[in-house]
């Protein structure tokens, strides 16, 4: 794909595929990126979302478990041992679901817009 326009930080990271190419995989473990893209060679060893995609997820997480607990403990009136058991797992599986995207999309964002870490040379 030399020389073609580069994808949408969006598609790349929503796919969780390479920011330059949109082909390559991003990540080599779960959350964990490649040291380059295999298709395009892009250098992905700078590569650091930070925290920035957990705070993301726990934003959207917690916007959706905390009404849900509200539902089943006093809605539907469940134990509270058991609204809280179901309401513990679907934050954790929502968050282990949302964080390798959020983090994909970040760091396409980043790639995108060549934002870095602020360095001395960067204010003389
Ligand atoms: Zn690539």
């Amino acid at each position: 794909m030399t020389g073609a326009q580069p994808p949408s930080a969006w598609a790349a990271g929503l796919k969780l595929r390479c920011p330059q190419c949109g082909q390559g995989a991003l990540f080599s473990g779960y959350l964990k990126f490649r040291d380059t893209c295999a298709a395009c060679g892009a250098d992905f060893k700078a590569a650091d979302a930070g925290d920035g995609p957990a705070v993301f997820v726990i934003l959207i997480v917690g916007a959706i478990v905390a009404p849900l607990l509200i539902i089943l403990q006093f809605g539907l009136e469940l134990p509270g041992w058991m609204a809280l058991t179901i309401t513990m797992v679907a934050a954790i599986a929502l968050c282990l679901a949302l964080l390798p995207p959020f983090k994909a999309v970040l760091f396409a964002f980043q790639w995108k817009h060549k934002a870095r870490e602020a360095t001395h040379a960067d204010i003389e």
